[in-house]
């Protein structure tokens, strides 16, 4: 069996973990977000290629699921006696040498899916990992700052990197627009859309249906594929009892009008993307309102509390896959 899914960072790579373990012989290829991407003291920082090459590698941070085990900060400490910041992204020594890694091959003219491709041939993490695309795109926030008068740019409307809106000021004011900026001229990275028209089954894990999948789905073509492949498409809800697992998805959520509620965001994606939902039990109310939206919709535990427990999830959206392809 041929699976295709499209990855954000934490939530994606802990639930292909659960597939790995519910469909051990599936050749499995993942598209991963890159408009998270950042450059950071002159290197090309990856975070969710690396949350999930990290993760089914082995090499993940458990407790905090992004970055390096068993890390250490010297570098980081070593740049901020320098006074070179910025000092709110975490990047550890380990984790450093990806970066540097990535850098070097991408200054010697690899795109990022060679690259990517080089790094997993260390990490071995069972699937294929392909970035969303080669071309640059970066997810962008339009914000209005505090006016707390402290600042110059205090109470203006401006955008930041989607990093500087996530991990510096923790989604702490409201998004106004979320911009894919570079998207429109992105093309999918090779390997894409081969990968899309060759599947049997296309799975959204409990990502970030906006700034993890939807960035994914902004890059032209890949939509257009999913949709014309022909296979069931099945998602999972990130969203449980009307708010994010884990994270702050509901403001990003808010900044493209749709509400934080697992049946909203089916919506969101649509009948013309997807054929089935997954819903926790907790919200098996709305699954009325996804099944009349023409989305194939079943109630079942959503928490990634354990490998097995995610197992399970990957079970029941295989299951899910199973019976729209056979309607
Ligand atoms: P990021 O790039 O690291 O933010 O990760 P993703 O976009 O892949 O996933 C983030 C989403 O995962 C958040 O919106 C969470 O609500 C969701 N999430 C995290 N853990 C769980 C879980 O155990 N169950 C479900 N259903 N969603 C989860
Ligand atoms: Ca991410």
């Amino acid at each position: 069996m041929r699976i295709v899914v499209l990855a954000g960072g934490i939530g994606g790579a802990r639930f292909l973990r659960g597939l790995k373990r519910a469909a051990p012989d599936a050749d499995i290829t993942v598209i991963g977000n890159t408009g998270d991407d950042i450059h950071l003291f002159g290197l090309k920082v990856c975070p969710d290629l690396d949350t999930v090459m990290y993760t089914l590698g082995g090499g993940i941070n458990e407790e905090q699921g992004w970055g390096r085990a068993d890390e250490t900060f010297h570098l980081k400490e070593e740049l901020a006696a320098y006074g070179v910041g910025p000092e709110w992204f975490g990047l550890g020594d380990r984790d450093f040498a990806t970066h540097i890694v990535r850098t070097q091959m991408l200054g010697a003219g690899y795109p990022l899916s060679a690259v990517t491709e080089a790094l997993c041939d260390r990490w071995k993490p069972g699937v294929r990992l392909i970035p969303m695309s080669d071309d640059r795109v970066e997810t962008h926030v339009a914000v209005t700052l505090p006016d707390s008068g402290s600042t110059p740019d205090s109470g203006e409307r401006r955008a930041i990197h989607f990093q500087e809106y996530w991990v510096r000021l923790r989604a702490s004011v409201p998004a106004e627009a979320i911009v894919p900026v570079g998207a429109e001229q992105a093309k999918p990275a090779p390997g894409v859309l081969e990968a899309i028209a060759a599947a049997d089954v296309v799975l959204f894990p409990p990502s970030n249906p906006v700034v993890s999948i939807g960035t994914i789905l902004a890059v032209p073509g890949i939509r257009e594929a999913i949709a014309e492949a022909g296979v069931p498409v099945v998602g999972l809800s990130p969203i449980v009892g009307d708010a994010p697992v884990r994270g702050m998805a509901d403001k990003v959520l808010a900044a493209v009008g749709v509400e934080s509620s697992a049946a909203a965001v089916a919506e969101h994606y649509g009948s013309g993307l997807l054929d089935g939902w997954l819903v926790d039990t907790v919200d098996a109310g709305s699954a009325e309102r996804v099944e009349s939206a023409g989305i194939r919709c079943r109630a079942v535990p959503l928490m990634m509390t354990d490998l097995d427990a995610t197992a399970q999830m990957a079970r029941e959206a295989l299951a899910l896959a199973q019976e729209v392809r056979g309607a």
